[in-house]
């Protein structure tokens, strides 16, 4: 399926039913690889983008933010909720859902739930900067928080970066007993672990995935040693951070947007004017990536609007052919398009 103007007025909804049934009839890992290609295919191409940092409405629970970008063509939108205590409660820390839209009509070409893909979409831009900044011959990584991103980050890591060992630790023993089990036959060896520092023994990648709303120390200064890849992906709002300021001191930092970055990454912690990377820098050649063994390199994750993008895209070119979407009445559509009121009044019971 392309992203040719649409002439009809339905529009392909991508359910969450819908979405897990396409991830298994394209698989896992095959999948996370292919969205992965989607993402640096369009980083590479970053200068075409709109881009703006995300619009955040904060309460003292948690935030929900707009994602919006377009490429000239195609506009797409996130809608993303970021609450750490509602796991308390039942209910997931992070939901999400998205839209692409023709740029040249304004019409949508596809509503999707995004609560699965970001998490696809997470994980798969994750192993996709590792793959271009972890040590050589890495195959070992700490997964500090065990929670709905973890078994998502750790085989995009095996699926792009040759990923064998997994060590888990959360602060919740059952979440890292939930992952370890989770990741039981696919294809990893898998180790729950009973401190952060017992995680990080041999680790040449130190994910960091946890959930709370502050400045929290998940990795102090003197537990990290020279030569890893730092995949941080926790820190991701104002006032919510997850690694001690000496450990940014040390290491080369990479971004996907820095005007976004600064307000809600780990870097909101240094200087305005402290020196990043912008990962699009490195994938079209514009920027060093790992210049020595010895570096610590981080990426400060935050989730930028272009990997939702590209996500969608993906989805959108994916579901031609498929049963794994339904089309949706969500526009009006009068057979006179300015008798908008003749068409209600026709429908009158
Ligand atoms: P989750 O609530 O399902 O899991 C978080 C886990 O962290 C929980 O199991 C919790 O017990 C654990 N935890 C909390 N404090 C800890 C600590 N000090 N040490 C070890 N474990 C600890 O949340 P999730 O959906 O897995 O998301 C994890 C984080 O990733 C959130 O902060 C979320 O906002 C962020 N996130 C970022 C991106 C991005 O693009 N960068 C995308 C999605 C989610």
């Amino acid at each position: 399926m392309t992203l040719a103007p649409s002439d009809k007025a339905l529009v392909p909804f991508v359910s969450v039913d819908n979405m897990m049934k396409l991830v298994h009839h394209i698989g896992i890992e095959p999948m996370l690889r292919g969205l992965a290609d989607y993402i640096e295919a369009d980083f590479r191409r970053w200068n075409l983008f709109d881009k703006t940092p995300r619009i955040a409405s904060h309460s003292d629970e948690g935030v929900i933010e707009l994602m919006p970008t377009s490429d000239g063509e195609v506009y797409g939108f996130k809608y993303v909720n970021g609450h750490p205590k509602n796991t308390k409660a039942g209910l997931q820390t992070v939901t999400a859902f998205g839209l692409l839209a023709n740029v040249g009509n304004g019409y949508p070409v596809l509503l999707s739930e995004m609560t699965v893909l970001t998490a696809l979409r997470t994980a798969a831009t994750s192993a996709m900067v590792a793959k271009h900044l972890a040590p050589k011959g890495a195959d070992t990584m700490a997964m500090i928080g065990a929670g709905a991103q973890s078994e998502f980050q750790s085989l995009a890591m095996k699926a792009l970066v040759g990923l064998k060992s997994v060590r888990l630790y959360d602060t919740d023993p059952a979440a890292t007993a939930k992952a370890a089990r989770n990741l039981t036959g696919m294809g990893l060896e898998v180790l729950a672990c009973r401190s952060p520092e017992a995680a990080m023994d041999g680790a040449q990648i130190i994910t960091t995935c946890t959930a709370d709303k502050q400045y929290a120390t998940i990795l102090s200064d003197n537990m990290v040693g020279s030569g890893v890849h730092i995949n941080a992906i926790g820190g991701d709002c104002p006032g919510k951070t997850e690694l001690a300021a000496g450990v940014l001191n040390r290491s080369t930092i990479f971004v996907e947007y820095p005007e976004q970055t600064r307000i809600e990454g780990e870097i909101q912690q240094l200087d305005a004017d402290h020196p990043v990377t912008e990962m699009w820098q490195v994938l079209s050649g514009e920027a060093p990536g790992r210049t020595s063994a010895e570096q610590i390199t981080l990426f400060d994750s935050v989730g930028f609007a272009i990997e939702d993008f590209s996500a969608l895209r993906y989805i959108r070119d994916h579901i031609g052919g498929t049963d794994y979407y339904m089309d949706l009445d969500l526009l009006a559509d009068p057979d006179d398009p300015r008798d908008l009121f003749g068409m209600l009044q026709r429908a009158a019971p």
